[in-house]
C-alpha cells in the first residue's frame, strides 16, 4: 500500500512516538537495573523511587510533566533523571523521521517497531551492558514477522527471493558478529549483540550489511580513544557495551542502507 504523510499527519505519528517513549522508560527502568527481578511487573503503578510518592497520570504526561515539574519529585523534590524525558522525546524524533521517510504502510509499521526496540536495548545495555533475552526475542519474532508479513519492500535488494533474502541476511548477520564474538571471548562482544544482529537483520534484509559496516565504525571510535588515552592494558579492559553502537547502526541501515547499498552494487557492476 502506498503512502505519502503530509506534514499533520508525521506530527501526529510522532505524538504516538511520544506515548510509546514513555512506555519504553517503563521498560528500561524495570529492566536495566540488576535487580529488576525484585521489581513488579510492568504494571506496578509508578512510584517516586526516593519517598514513595505515587506519581498520578499529570504528574506521568510525556515529556510536558518532566519540564512542568523542572525535573523533580513533586512531593520530595529529588531530582528526576533527565533521561525520562529524553527517551521519550528520541522516540518521537525517530518515529517522526520514520514517517516522513515511509513510502508504504509496510515501512511505516516497520519502522515504528524497529526504533521502538533499539530504544530499550541502546540504554539497557548502556547501564547493565546486557540485552535481555526477552526483548532480543521480541525484536527477532518482530522483525521476521513485519518484513515477511509485509511482503517485499523497497528496502530489499532481492525483489523477486525479497523471503530468502531476510533469512539470509539474519543468518548472516548473526555469523558476521560471531567471529569477534570468539576472538574476544565474548568481552568485546557477546550472545546479546549476536541475538541483536539476527534482529537487525531480519528487520532491514540486505540493507543490514551497510548498518553492521556503521555500527562497527561507530564503535570503533570510543575504543580507540581508550587506548590511547589510557594505553593498550588497560584500554583493552574497559569494557564498552557494543548494543548502542548495533542500534546506531541499524538506525543508520534503516534511512540510508538501502540507497547505500544500490550505489555500491551498481559501482561494482
Ligand atoms: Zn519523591
Amino acid at each position: 500500500m502506498q503512502l505519502e504523510l503530509t506534514t499533520a499527519g508525521i506530527l501526529v505519528v510522532a505524538l504516538f512516538g511520544l506515548l510509546v517513549g514513555s512506555f519504553l522508560n517503563v521498560v528500561i527502568v524495570r529492566r536495566g537495573r540488576l535487580d529488576w527481578q525484585e521489581r513488579g511487573s510492568l504494571d506496578g503503578r509508578s512510584a517516586c523511587p526516593n519517598c514513595g510518592h505515587h506519581i498520578s497520570w499529570y504528574e506521568n504526561l510525556p515529556l510536558i510533566s518532566w519540564l512542568a515539574l523542572r525535573g523533580r519529585c513533586r512531593s520530595c523534590k529529588q531530582r528526576i533523571s533527565a533521561r525520562y524525558p529524553l527517551v521519550e522525546a528520541l522516540t518521537a524524533v525517530l518515529w517522526g523521521c520514520v514517517a516522513a521517510a515511509a513510502g508504504s504502510v509496510g515501512d511505516l509499521v516497520t519502522g515504528v517497531v524497529f526504533v521502538s526496540v533499539l530504544v530499550p536495548v541502546t540504554f539497557i545495555d548502556l547501564d547493565i551492558q546486557i540485552i535481555p533475552d526477552e526483548i532480543n526475542y521480541v525484536a527477532i519474532f518482530a522483525g521476521f514477522a513485519c518484513s515477511l508479513g509485509f511482503g517485499p519492500q523497497p528496502r530489499f535488494v532481492a525483489q523477486e527471493w525479497w523471503w530468502v533474502e531476510v533469512i539470509v541476511a539474519a543468518l548472516g548477520a548473526a555469523g558476521f558478529l560471531l567471529l569477534p564474538a570468539i576472538v574476544t571471548r565474548g568481552k568485546g562482544m557477546g550472545m546479546g549483540d549476536i541475538k541483536l544482529a539476527v534482529a537487525l537483520g531480519a528487520f532491514l534484509g540486505a540493507p543490514v550489511a551497510v548498518g553492521l559496516f556503521a555500527g562497527f565504525l561507530l564503535g570503533l571510535l570510543p575504543s580507540i580513544y581508550l587506548l590511547v588515552t589510557r594505553g593498550m592494558a588497560k584500554g583493552r579492559k574497559s569494557k564498552i557495551p557494543f548494543g548502542p553502537f548495533l542500534a546506531l547502526g541499524g538506525v543508520f541501515g534503516w534511512f540510508a542502507g538501502a540507497d547505500l547499498l544500490d550505489a555500491y552494487l551498481r559501482l561494482g557492476a
